[in-house]
């Protein structure tokens, strides 16, 4: 019995988990982008996430966590417009190419993950910690993980240290100015509202880690 690693059917149910969880807050999301952007977030990231299952279930069962990954990006990328679309679209692709080749997502894949993950958002957003964006969540879930050092908690532990780790920066970009993307026009009246693409992010995060706490609690 291995509890400690997410295998790539373990990540295609996942994937649904997360899915249904992004569906739930989608009112929320585009409330937070109404407050500073066109408020439709929570639209754009529940059909992104309608695009993944749809591309996800048809792939054989022999494909990997890098090609469920990579395919999960594409499918998310065609699926929405804007922004959003390309730069979540990518940051999929990129997991899964620095995945590639392996088996499971273990606490040293998820590292990779969140390492080629932020490279990946920083380079395409233009964005750099601070700038009130997605990127805030993301970075603050890899430092998370640089933080634990050589200290290897098991994954569930991991998922719901680096989950926490992104809601609490999501929150914190409430108080940041916006210096990328299209709420960088509004100076000050971005104050007080946080990002809505740190927010998804710490949303997704979140629901890996529920995935994981009850599907790892479980014997298999
Ligand atoms: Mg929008």
């Amino acid at each position: 019995m291995d509890q400690t690693s997410i295998t790539a059917s373990d990540l295609r149910q996942m994937l649904a988990f997360v899915g249904e969880a992004i569906t739930k807050e989608e009112a929320r999301l585009n409330a937070l982008d109404a407050a500073i952007g066109d408020g439709d977030h929570g639209i754009t990231m529940r059909v992104g996430f309608n695009a993944i299952h749809t591309r996800v279930s048809s792939l054989p069962a022999t494909a990997g966590i890098d090609a469920v990954l990579r395919e999960a990006g594409v499918a998310f990328m065609g699926g929405t417009g804007g922004a959003i679309g390309v730069l979540f679209g990518k940051m999929l692709i990129a997991a899964g190419a620095a995945l590639k080749g392996h088996l499971e997502i273990a606490p040293a894949e998820f590292k990779l993950l969140l390492d080629s993950m932020e490279t990946s958002l920083a380079t395409a957003g233009k964005a750099k910690p601070g700038d009130k964006t997605m990127l805030d969540a993301v970075h603050a879930a890899h430092q998370a993980v640089l933080e634990l050092g050589n200290s290897q908690p098991e994954l569930a532990m991991l998922l719901a240290h680096t989950s926490q780790a992104a809601r609490v920066a999501a929150e914190s970009t409430a108080g940041m100015l916006a210096r990328a993307g299209r709420a960088s026009r509004l100076g000050d009246r971005a104050l007080g509202h946080p990002d809505p693409g740190a927010v998804s992010f710490s949303i997704v995060l979140g629901a890996m880690a529920e995935w994981t706490q009850r599907n790892f609690l479980r014997t298999r």
